[in-house]
C-alpha cells in the first residue's frame, strides 16, 4: 500500500456507502488468472467470476495490453465522433452473429433499457401507437432502471417505487401456452433470458423458444433476448442463442463482453435498427475507446473454437465434481445450466441455505455465488485451468464437510 493511501477496512462500508449491497467479510485487492488475493493476503479460487464478468480471470495479459494501449492514445471523445475501438468491436460483433448493427451502453440495464426503448419505437412506427406492450417472464432479471425492473419479472426489485412503466405483461417462463395467451397484435416484443440466471440458473427449454419465435413472427412482435449474462462464450457457443438455433431480433450483451471493464452493446437487424434514428437515444460513455478496445481483444479470444470447446469440457469436470459432493453429501436435486453458467439446485433438507454455503466456501477460500436462496450458482473464468477447479471443488468440500458437521 503506498504511503499517501488511508487504510481502509471493511467496515468502512458499513459507515459510508449506500446500504445497497451486503458484501462479504474480506477485501479482495489483485488477482491473477482464477486466484484471489485479500487484504491479509489470503488467497481464494474464484468460481464467482465477478457474477459472470470475469471470462478471461483476472490480469489477463491480452486485456491489460488492450487496455494500456489505448489508455495511452484516447479515452474519450464523446458520440459526437465515433471512434476506432468502437468501429472494431461492432464489426466483430456483427460478423459472430445474427446482427447487422451495434449500439453501446455501458451495463446491461443500459442496453436492455435501449433494446426495450427499440421495441416499443418499432410498435410505434409500425402501428401509429396501438403497439407497445412487452411480454417478459416471471422471475426474469433485466436490470435495476425503472424501466428494467418494470420488465424484469421480480417484484422484490420493482415494487416500491411508485408507478411502474405500464404495458408490461409477466408470464411464467417455460410455459408456451401461457405465452401463447399473451402475445397478441398489441405486443411490440417478448423479451427472454435464454438461460435465467439470476432466477436461478434456468435453460429455456428448445420448444419454449422455438415456440415464442414462431408466435412473434406470427403476430409482428420483436424477439429480444437478453442475453447479459448467458453471452459471451458462457454457453459453449459465443451466445445462448447459436445453442438454440432461434435467432433473435435484438440482443442485449454486457458482463462478459468487458471482462471486467465496464461494457454492454444491444444488437440487432438492419430494419429494426433504422427505428432508432439520430438523436432518438444516446449515451455519453457508450462505446467509449476504452471499454471497446477490451472488448475486442476479449472477443479475439473468446470467440474461438477452442475457447469454446474447453468451455464444454469445464463443464463437464464441474459438473462430474459436484455430482461427487453431491454423492458424498446429498444436497442436490439438479445440476443444470449451459457451459459455465451451472447452478446446483438445493434438496429440500438444504432449501433456502444457498447463502450459508457461499459463506462458508469464503471461509475454506472459494468465491461462489448463489441465485436466490436454493440455488449454488458457478459463473468462473472462460479458461479457469483444471487445477483451479479441483482445488476449487475441494474446498467446497471442506466447506460442505463443516456445515453437515456444525
Ligand atoms: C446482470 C444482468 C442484467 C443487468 O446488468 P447490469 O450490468 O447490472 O445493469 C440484466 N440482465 C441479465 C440477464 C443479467 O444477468
Amino acid at each position: 500500500m503506498s504511503a499517501s493511501q488511508p487504510n481502509v477496512q471493511r467496515a468502512a462500508f458499513d459507515e459510508v456507502m449506500v446500504p445497497t449491497y451486503a458484501p462479504a467479510a474480506f477485501i479482495p485487492v489483485r488477482g491473477e488468472g482464477s486466484r484471489v488475493w485479500d487484504q491479509a493476503d489470503r488467497e481464494y479460487v474464484d468460481f464467482a467470476g465477478g457474477i459472470a464478468v470475469s471470462a478471461l480471470g483476472h490480469g489477463h495479459p491480452a486485456l491489460i495490453n488492450a487496455l494500456t494501449e489505448q489508455a495511452g492514445k484516447l479515452w474519450h471523445v464523446s458520440n459526437i465522433y465515433t471512434n476506432e475501438p468502437a468501429l472494431r468491436l461492432a464489426r466483430k460483433l456483427v460478423d459472430h452473429t445474427f446482427a447487422d448493427r451495434v449500439f453501446f451502453a455501458n451495463s446491461g440495464a443500459e442496453a436492455n433499457e435501449a433494446a426495450c426503448k427499440l421495441a416499443r419505437r418499432y410498435g410505434h412506427d409500425v402501428s401509429g401507437g396501438s403497439r407497445y406492450e412487452i411480454v417478459a417472464a416471471t422471475n426474469s432479471f433485466h436490470g435495476r432502471t425503472l424501466f428494467t425492473v418494470s420488465v424484469g419479472g421480480q417484484p422484490k426489485y420493482s415494487d416500491g417505487f411508485g408507478p411502474k412503466i405500464e404495458g408490461i405483461r409477466h408470464v411464467p417462463y417455460n410455459d408456451l401456452a401461457a405465452l401463447e395467451a399473451v402475445v397478441s397484435d398489441k405486443t411490440c416484443a417478448v423479451i427472454l433470458e435464454p438461460i435465467q440466471g439470476e432466477g436461478g440458473v434456468l435453460p429455456a427449454d428448445q420448444a419454449y423458444l422455438e415456440g415464442a419465435r414462431r408466435l412473434c413472427d406470427a403476430h409482428g412482435a420483436l424477439l429480444i433476448f437478453d442475453e447479459v449474462q448467458s453471452g459471451v462464450g458462457r454457453s459453449g457457443h459465443l451466445y445462448a442463442y447459436q445453442h438454440y438455433g432461434v435467432v433473435p431480433d435484438i440482443l442485449t450483451t454486457a458482463k462478459s463482453i468487458g471482462g471486467g471493464f465496464p461494457l454492454a452493446a444491444m444488437l440487432t437487424t438492419e430494419k429494426v435498427a433504422q427505428h432508432f434514428s439520430a438523436g432518438v437515444h444516446g449515451s455519453t460513455y457508450g462505446g467509449n475507446p476504452l471499454g471497446c478496445a477490451v472488448g475486442a481483444a476479449l472477443l479475439d479470444i473468446v470467440a474461438t473454437p477452442e475457447t469454446l470447446a474447453g468451455v464444454a469440457a469445464r463443464h463437464q469436470r464441474f459438473v462430474a465434481g459436484l455430482e461427487q459432493l453431491n454423492a458424498r453429501y446429498g444436497l442436490f436435486q439438479q445440476i443444470r445450466g449451459l457451459g459455465l453458467l451451472i447452478g446446483a439446485v438445493l434438496n429440500d433438507s438444504w432449501k433456502g441455505r444457498a447463502k450459508d454455503i457461499v459463506t462458508a466456501a469464503n471461509e475454506e477460500g472459494l468465491m461462489i455465488l448463489q441465485a436466490g436462496p436454493d440455488v449454488l450458482r458457478m459463473a468462473p473464468s472462460l479458461i479457469i485451468s483444471e487445477t483451479d477447479i479441483d482445488e476449487g471443488l475441494a474446498r467446497l468440500d471442506r466447506a460442505l464437510a463443516r456445515l453437515t458437521q456444525g
